[in-house]
């Protein structure tokens, strides 16, 4: 136990962002009308998911935006209407989250990892490397905890190899690379709505693109039953008229109630934004003091969105380190591990996903993230 004297933190790092009260009453109102499916038979008299859409497109400044009823069935639509094909090995950074070799293998592809740099970013070397020993046409790359490469050359690395750019913004919601918003770079982008994302409708998730052909088949993937008409930010309905019968209806759509939460918090992005600006920096300040926490490295032209903050631990021993977790626990601070044998608070490495092919390992990742700790920034958290 800490010492008698020891102050407790009291507060709670795993409060998600509130729904806020429009949002309710929003939501309430649907409730009461009974239109949460967003299609209506005849004619769409709720139409949120459809105005959500729309905003969305606009926000990032790209022509397209489905929703749907989660990041993972957004990046599996994404990976399909890409063209993946059966079997097809598709290109992940090594510092991800579970739902991405997942809806990779979901959409019938063999997940390829690629090393990440100790900043946390990936590895252009090993990408290189590894398209071409394997031959991959597509890049699912996840701003993971919000760390963005340089996009300029994510961008330019992907046409020289022939890759299609699939951006997975779970933790990049309004933030941007040298300016431009992330989710416009890639040939299609994903975000969720889940809980503990910059905006929060307990599940949820938005593919966005500027490529008809991969909108009109999303909209067909996500469940559209024939009613395609009722999308606004959609291409034209000859487009996705002709994919019509060739594309499966997977069921994954987003519902009225769900888009009624988040249209709200859009609008409340820049302000969350710079509270978790206001916190970060102030975490910055003091743990940057701390002999052997070092955290971890942003490019200026990084316009980042901190919900979290990450820092290595330079020289601690792997054995001591579940102690140092523990200790910061009773004193009210949740800190999680990259490291641990078991995963704790979305924390994943390779080797947690057994049914991914035993000689893709990662090295260089590895001993990154098992010296790797994560500390979540909840908006309520105050100076
Ligand atoms: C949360 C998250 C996802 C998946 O989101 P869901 O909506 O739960 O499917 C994907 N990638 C990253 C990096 C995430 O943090």
């Amino acid at each position: 136990m800490p010492d008698s004297d020891v102050s407790v933190f009291k507060g709670s790092l795993s409060e998600p962002p509130p729904v806020t009260e429009v949002g309710v009453a929003r939501a309430m109102e649907i409730l009461q009308s009974g239109r949460l499916f967003r299609y209506g038979e005849e004619q769409n008299k709720c139409s949120e998911a459809t105005s959500l859409e729309e905003e969305f497109a606009l926000f990032l400044g790209v022509k397209y935006c489905v929703g749907v009823n989660s990041c993972g069935s957004a990046m599996f639509i994404a990976l399909k209407a890409a063209g993946l094909q059966h079997e097809a090995p598709v290109l992940f950074n090594a510092f991800t989250l579970a739902p991405v070799p997942g809806a990779i293998a979901h959409a019938g592809g063999v997940p390829i990892p690629v090393e990440i740099t100790p900043d946390c970013l990936i590895d252009f070397d090993h990408l290189k490397q590894q398209q071409r020993k394997t031959g991959a046409k597509h890049l699912l790359l996840s701003h993971m905890r919000g760390h963005i490469a340089n996009m300029d050359r994510v961008v330019q690395c992907c046409r020289d190899l022939g890759l299609t750019l699939i951006e997975d913004c779970d933790h990049t919601m309004g933030a941007s690379w040298d300016g431009r918003l992330a989710g416009s770079f890639g040939d299609v982008a994903c975000f969720s709505t889940k809980s503990f994302k910059h905006v929060n409708s307990g599940e949820g998730g938005l593919l966005v693109t500027s490529d008809d052909e991969v909108a009109a088949k999303a909209i067909l993937y996500s469940g559209s039953y024939g009613m395609y008409g009722q999308h606004r930010a959609c291409p034209s309905l000859e487009v996705i008229a002709k994919h019509a019968g060739q594309v499966p209806n997977c069921s994954m759509r987003m519902s009225n109630l769900v888009a009624a939460l988040i249209r709200p918090q859009l609008s409340e992005l820049p302000d969350r934004i710079s509270k978790w600006h206001r916190s970060y920096k102030i975490l910055c300040e003091h743990l940057s003091k701390v002999d052997g926490i070092q955290i971890t490295h942003r490019d200026p032209r990084e316009g980042f969105a901190p919900s979290s903050l990450q820092f290595l631990l330079v020289d601690m021993p792997r054995e001591r380190v579940p102690r140092f977790v523990d200790e910061c626990r009773q004193r009210g601070v949740h800190i999680k591990w990259f490291g641990n044998r078991e995963t704790d608070g979305f924390t994943e490495r390779l080797e947690h996903w057994q049914y991914l092919r035993a000689a893709d390992t990662c090295p260089a990742s590895h001993k990154t993230l098992i010296r790797l700790c994560d500390l979540r920034i909840p908006l309520s958290l105050t100076a």
